[in-house]
Order: C-alpha cells, then structure tokens, then sequence
C-alpha cells in the first residue's frame, strides 16, 4: 500500500488552477522532496493531503484512508510541521506538548513517556520548563517536530522545514529528520533549497506553476539531462549546456579553439531545474 497516493488532484482558486493533475504515490519508508519555487503549488498539495483544504477535483489516500471522506482517521496517521503553525510562545514547552498530546487524547501515563522520549529525540529535554518565547528558532522547529510525533504518526509532513535557520542549525534538522526515517518513518516535505534535497530526499518531484514536471531519484534525473554541464561565460551571464558525461563535456571543450570563459563540471539539482523552468529557485 502506498504512503500517500495522489491521483488527478486539482485545486482552483478563484478561477485559477495552482494544482493541476497531479498524480503523484509516495512509497512507505521515503523521503520525498517536493521542489519548486513559490507559488508553484507546493504548500496547497500538502494543505489538501494533510486535510485541511479540499481538494478541488481527485482522489487523495493516505495510509489507506480518503482525506475527503475519512479525515479523523488520517489525521491520526500523520504528523504536520507547518511554517505557520507556530507553537504557543507564552506556554513552556512541556505544555506546548502536554496540550496537543490531550488533544489526541492519549492517557497518561503513556503522554508523559512520549512526551519525554520525543522531547529527547529533539535533545529539548533540559528545555521543557522554558517559555517557549525565550527558545531559538531551530529550537522552535525541533519543539514543532517533537509535538507533531506525540500520536505516533506513520507519515509526516514537513513544510520548508529549515526556512530562515542558520546552516548549522538546518544540519541538525537533518539529522532529525533522517534518523527519523531510520526508524522507517515516511516524509514528505517541501522545499526550495537544493541541498535539503540533494542531502535528505530518496526521490525529488519538481513542480511549477501547479503541475508535477519532473520526478525521480537524482540520479535519474541526472542520467535523463545529462550528468554534466559546460558552462560558458557571456558577460556577466553564464549559459548552460548538458552533456551525458563528463568525459562528453570534455571532449566537446577540448575541440574548441576558443576555451576562454568555459569550463565543464558534474550536473547539479539546480542545473535541471533551471533548464526545466527557465527559472531559478530563489
Ligand atoms: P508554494 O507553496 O509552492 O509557494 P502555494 O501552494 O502556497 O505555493 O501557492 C500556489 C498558488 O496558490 C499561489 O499563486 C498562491 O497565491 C495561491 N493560493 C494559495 N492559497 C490560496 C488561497 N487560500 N486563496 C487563493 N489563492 C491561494
């Protein structure tokens, strides 16, 4: 059975289709990226497989419930890390986790063991007394993962997880995020940084202007444009030429007369989604 299973989703908004067509099956286990630049649709597709927004036209399944007509029951099997839900900044952070494992209606003495395990796994347990208004950002974030495991959910959903944080602190996310699929966990999250990507995702999809143009492993996205790029410098522009291999790239630059402003190198992430929109990702 798939983890999330999407089949010719669309969401219109006054008129306008910012989801169209998208079929699209996550497989239970991954790490799936979803990519693209804002406004591409992104958030909306998570909005509509996490419930809270309908999807306009199609048929969404996760974890083998409908998210039109069996919402409770997926909503017990995920977990949901928004930009925008925030946790409450004037509760500590034990309470922020105590208040949303009784809206799950877990019992204690169970609550109390998660709360302390996923407050562990997020190393914020000699945190759990402090307002949540004197936390960092990146400790803010671990505070959203941790409630959004409190029910034990099969998938989670993560939304630009490490948008606004420092390096170091979007490598601890990572971390988190990785170990978390180590315990077989399936992700999902969205994305406009290349490297969350390149570092976490088993398989990318690209989406642009509310279509799925683009999906696979890196590799195979790299196999299919070409796994190397000669770039030459116009200017203050550079432009870009796939090639399938490197030893390729190579022998086309050897055989030019000219070689100044050129210079070949292994294809990248961003290499193919610029040539797929025209457009970079920030
Ligand atoms: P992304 O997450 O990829 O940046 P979004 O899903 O947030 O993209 O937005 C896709 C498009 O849908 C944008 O043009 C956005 O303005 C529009 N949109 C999103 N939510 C709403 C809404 N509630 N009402 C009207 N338009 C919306």
């Amino acid at each position: 059975m798939a983890a999330v299973s999407l089949q010719g989703v669309h969401k219109v908004y006054n008129d306008v289709h910012v989801v169209q067509d998208l079929c699209l099956t996550i497989h239970p286990g991954e790490i799936f990226g979803l990519l693209g630049p804002n406004g591409a649709g992104k958030s909306t597709t998570i909005r509509m497989v996490t419930t809270l927004t309908e999807p306009t036209q199609g048929d969404i399944v996760v974890a083998g419930y409908d998210v039109s007509r069996q919402k409770i029951d997926v909503r017990r099997q995920i977990g949901v890390v928004l930009q925008q839900t925030s946790v409450d900044n004037d509760l500590t952070v034990w309470e922020n986790m105590e208040l949303h494992g009784r809206m799950h209606h877990i019992q204690n003495p169970q609550r109390q063991r998660r709360i302390d395990q996923w407050l562990d796994y997020v190393e914020l347990k000699d945190r759990r007394d402090s307002k949540v208004k004197t936390l960092s950002g990146g400790m803010k974030r671990r505070l959203q993962i941790a409630r959004a495991l409190l029910h034990n959910p099969s998938v989670l959903f993560l939304d630009e997880p490490t948008v606004g944080l420092d390096p170091q602190t979007r490598r601890r996310i990572w971390e988190i995020i990785r170990g978390l699929n180590q315990q077989g966990m399936t992700l999902l999250l969205t994305t406009h940084y290349m490297e969350e990507v390149e570092y976490l995702c088993d398989r990318i999809g690209i989406m642009d202007r509310g279509k799925l143009i683009e999906i696979g492993t890196l590799e195979q996205l790299r196999q299919k444009h070409g796994q190397a790029i000669l770039m030459t410098q116009q200017g203050d522009r550079w432009q870009y030429q796939f090639f399938p291999t490197l030893v390729d790239a190579n022998a086309y630059l050897d055989q030019q007369a000219d070689k100044t402003g050129k210079m070949t190198r292994p294809s990248n992430l961003e290499d193919i989604f610029v040539e797929l929109t025209g457009r970079k990702l920030d």
